[in-house]
């Protein structure tokens, strides 16, 4: 069942109030970039995914997770960094927590639900999920969802896979998800990389199940001659020149589009360990660029109208099947 207001497509409910910038004012009629949004609720996402640096999908096979007591935490240090930059710009985002990090860190992540943040699941301990079946997804699910519940007494609603580890191996994942009472998932990339994705998918948030509520956010993507691009955080966007990055955001609020960012509290903590034993690839992509995060995402917060998932959701009405008739 469509929400109430829905046509057809990704249909945005007219509101009558401007959403606010990032000093809490009305948007500007006459800003290039954040008129689109005048008179609508659409924003971005901003979404952040809550490991330690050394429970990354790249470290997974030198770093046991039997081991993981025996690293020194980093969490708080790149953590304090991403909220002060929230903080300064009056912008509240969704926290994706891993069970394992809220089991041991609880009053960080209750301090984080306390000041407006939404606090999301993440899975327990980083397994992707196309290496479970259902039943072990479901206990990890739950296992982790207990834990982030007791840290924060409030009820979790959103979801992220590992790694966006949703894909035509896991045909069963959504129904599990809306089984165990989420409301929403964001954990399909709709494209190809090294690592993950599931080609095909719809790029814009959707309904997966056909009688189901749960609404599944993808990962954001730029389409450039025929290629689906991850423009969403990531490596990416340590890598790619600021200003690109935001040319490709620009597209999409030009077009309407809903988008999302990721980041994770490592990418703004460059004084972190190295992983001794990490190939030279992997080590490489993951500190490129790690003293320029937070001057980057200062930018990136200041240059277009971010909130929280649950809050963007609730304001959309979406339909059952993603379209691909968007020219992009
Ligand atoms: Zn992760």
């Amino acid at each position: 069942m469509p929400l109430p207001g829905a046509t057809k497509g990704l249909e945005i409910r007219t509101r009558q109030t401007i959403p606010p910038n990032r000093k809490g004012e009305p948007a500007k009629q006459d800003d290039p970039v954040k008129a689109p949004f005048a008179g609508s609720p659409i924003r971005g996402a901003f979404t952040v995914d809550v490991e330690e640096y050394f429970q990354v999908g790249a470290f997974e096979r030198v770093v046991r997770r039997d081991a993981w007591e025996c690293y020194p935490s980093r969490l708080a240090t790149g953590l304090s960094v991403v909220t002060d930059l929230m903080d300064e710009a009056g912008v509240r985002a969704t926290f994706f927590v891993l069970g394992w990090v809220a089991e041991r860190h609880a009053p960080l992540i209750r301090r984080l639900a306390e000041s407006g943040h939404e606090i999301a699941c993440h899975g327990w301990d980083h397994r992707r999920v196309f290496r479970m079946n259902a039943e072990e997804f479901r206990a990890d699910l739950r296992r982790a969802r207990r834990a982030i519940e007791d840290a924060t007494g409030e009820r979790v609603q959103g979801y992220r896979a590992p790694s966006f580890s949703f894909d035509r191996r896991t045909p069963w994942a959504h129904a599990v998800l809306e089984e165990e009472g989420f409301a929403y998932s964001s954990s399909i990339f709709p494209g190809r990389t090294d690592h993950y994705g599931m080609p095909g998918a719809p790029r814009w948030p959707y309904r997966p199940l056909a009688d189901g509520r749960l609404r599944e956010f993808p990962i954001t993507t730029l389409e450039v001659f025929g290629h689906r691009l991850p423009w969403a955080g990531g490596g990416y966007f340590r890598l790619a020149p600021y200003r690109l990055y935001r040319a490709g955001y620009r597209r999409l609020v030009a077009a309407r589009r809903p988008f999302l960012f990721y980041c994770h509290p490592w990418e703004f903590d460059p004084d972190q360990p190295g992983i001794e034993g990490a190939d030279l690839k992997s080590r490489l992509r993951h500190r490129l660029n790690l003293s320029r995060m937070a001057a980057r995402v200062r930018r990136l917060i200041g240059d277009f109208p971010w909130g929280r998932m649950d809050e963007w959701l609730e304001s959309c009405a979406i339909r059952n099947k993603g379209r691909e008739d968007d020219g992009w």
